[in-house]
């Protein structure tokens, strides 16, 4: 039997084409830039991609090459250094194995920009080609906040996105692209992808999977991945903060055979997401709505309320400094609370010339772009502690096990709430992003955080209720006052009358499949 030679990389970015901190090699090496055994020490035995290609690997007795492991905090697009360096990884060990591999897997987001291609997936893919020739097999994974191109759908033979937001699935993704790669490897089936898409920025609920229609499109999904000839099915919210050509929510069929049969099927999930674009389950507020619900939140609740910022939030590429929902429940006079973060690596150093206990007069956040989620405040607080590092482990179903870190940071006191100013932008959505530092939020009263969804996963557990506000900072759902140009016009939101039968007529009923790559096994 023969024993296959399998290439894996973890390559991941989602570009907020509107945020203005570009992606430097710099960035990812904040994040996580880790190198074969090293990335594999490291992420083996957590909810990681590189799992489950290794379970796989063992599973099949594979020879597993792992080049690299890279993640960067959602930002602007990645600059050609970066992407040359980082991709050179890849590409230079395809190179040397070249003649003795039988396939690569590739964990990526899908929603990657580059500052000179608005396509960093199928940039990749084009370069893996180049060295490896049409015929060998690649399967990838997708977050399903990808913005899935026609290049994506023609380089790469597997296509598997995530099934759930809060994204909990990673490992299990991967494992079924490693599955449906090792049959391809054997000559058992012949994979291609096909994409159907509608004219949208996003699904309308941002693809959550917790509630909503998500639910019965991935039960469909999950059905039809039990046909004859069919392997993968992908629904796609997307990630709607890039101004580029080819964005929106996608379905994806992974399949062999009857590709009109595919197609027809992924047209129905399609339709089924155009159909219910105005079904929203969350409510809105305003940052001035949530800290009154707040206020009036009963202090003999079971569990906090937690009050999430979705407009700021840094998973999605803000600026993670909007002080706008920290002043009304400022204004508002809560007590007993929390909130976190707030990206302000200027006023971490000032507190670090003090000591817990101090009294310090700051100027707080919205530093980067008043524009987007206010203003810095100008506060008098009490430094409660200081972090020489702000690392932390997660403890959570998204990032349990794993290293993370804020960066140096300080816990303040402002009148009732406790605040976590950090130097290093994240996204709140492990219970330990709060209590590694001494804040816990189990025993606060209202918790504040900047997340749009990944929040729930950890946050919801303990939670009495749950709301939302649009802080009006970089994620805003208010995407007319975001200078889109690329986009294809007509879209929703920004379009608000769109014939769709028309724009069907047009668009080959937003339907793509690819031709056969000349030379492909
Ligand atoms: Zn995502």
């Amino acid at each position: 039997m023969t024993t296959f030679n399998v290439l894996t990389a973890e390559f991941l970015h989602e570009t907020n084409t509107f945020c203005k901190f570009p992606t430097t090699s710099a960035t990812f090496a904040e994040r996580g830039l880790l190198f074969g055994d090293a990335a594999v020490a490291a992420r083996r035995d957590h909810n990681t991609e590189i799992a489950g290609f290794l379970d796989a690997g063992h599973a099949y007795g594979w020879n597993v090459i792992h080049t690299i492991s890279a993640h960067a905090q959602p930002a602007g697009p990645v600059t050609r250094e970066a992407f040359d360096t980082l991709t050179a990884h890849i590409i230079d060990a395809a190179r040397v194995h070249l003649g003795q591999l039988h396939g690569i897997l590739l964990g990526l987001h899908g929603a990657m920009v580059l500052d000179f291609c608005d396509d960093g997936e199928g940039e990749l893919l084009r370069r893996l080609r180049a060295v490896v020739g049409p015929g060998l097999p690649i399967g990838i994974t997708l977050d399903p906040h990808a913005n899935v191109s026609r290049a994506m759908c023609d380089l790469a033979d597997i296509i598997v996105s995530f099934k759930t937001y809060p994204h909990t699935d990673m490992r299990v993704a991967a494992r079924h692209a490693s599955d449906v790669l090792q049959r391809t490897m054997t000559g058992e089936i012949r994979p291609r992808t096909l994409r159907v898409t509608r004219p949208m920025l996003e699904e309308a609920n941002g693809g959550r999977t917790d509630v909503g229609p998500m639910l019965e499109r991935l039960a469909r999904a999950r059905a039809y991945e039990k046909e004859p000839d069919v392997f993968v099915v992908s629904v796609n919210g997307a990630f709607p903060n890039a101004d580029i050509a080819e964005v929106g929510p996608s379905v994806l069929v992974t399949a062999q055979g009857d590709m009109a049969r595919h197609a027809a099927f992924a047209s129905e999930l399609a339709d089924d997401i155009w159909a219910r674009r105005h079904e929203t389950i969350n409510k809105y507020h305003t940052v001035t709505q949530a800290a009154a619900i707040c206020k009036a939140y009963p202090t003999d609740s079971k569990g906090p309320i937690i009050v999430a910022d979705y407009a700021d939030n840094p998973g999605g590429g803000t600026y993670g400094d909007s002080t706008a929902l920290l002043a009304a429940l400022l204004d508002a006079g809560v007590q007993g609370a929390c909130f976190g973060p707030m990206v302000d690596p200027e006023t971490v150093v000032q507190l670090q010339g003090h000591a817990p206990g101090d009294k310090v007069d700051i100027l707080l956040g919205g530093k980067t772009d008043a524009r987007f989620g206010g203003a810095p405040l100008k506060l008098s607080c009490t430094l409660v502690s200081l972090s020489a590092n702000g690392d932390y482990v997660g403890s959570g179903a998204m990032i349990g096990g794993l290293h993370r870190s804020w960066g140096p940071l300080a816990v303040i006191r402002v009148d009732g709430i406790e605040i976590l100013v950090v130097s290093i932008r994240a996204q709140m959505l492990d219970l330990q992003q709060f209590q590694a530092f001494g804040i816990d939020p189990e025993k606060k009263r209202i918790v504040a955080l900047k997340s749009m969804q990944h929040f729930r996963a950890a946050f919801e557990p303990i939670a009495g209720e749950v709301i939302v506000c649009d802080s009006g900072a970089l994620c805003t759902l208010d995407y007319a006052v975001l200078p889109f140009s690329k986009v294809p016009r007509p879209v929703l939101p920004l379009d608000k009358a769109i014939d769709i039968e028309d724009w069907l007529r047009r668009n080959n009923n937003g339907v793509y499949v690819p031709g056969g790559r000349s030379g492909a096994a």
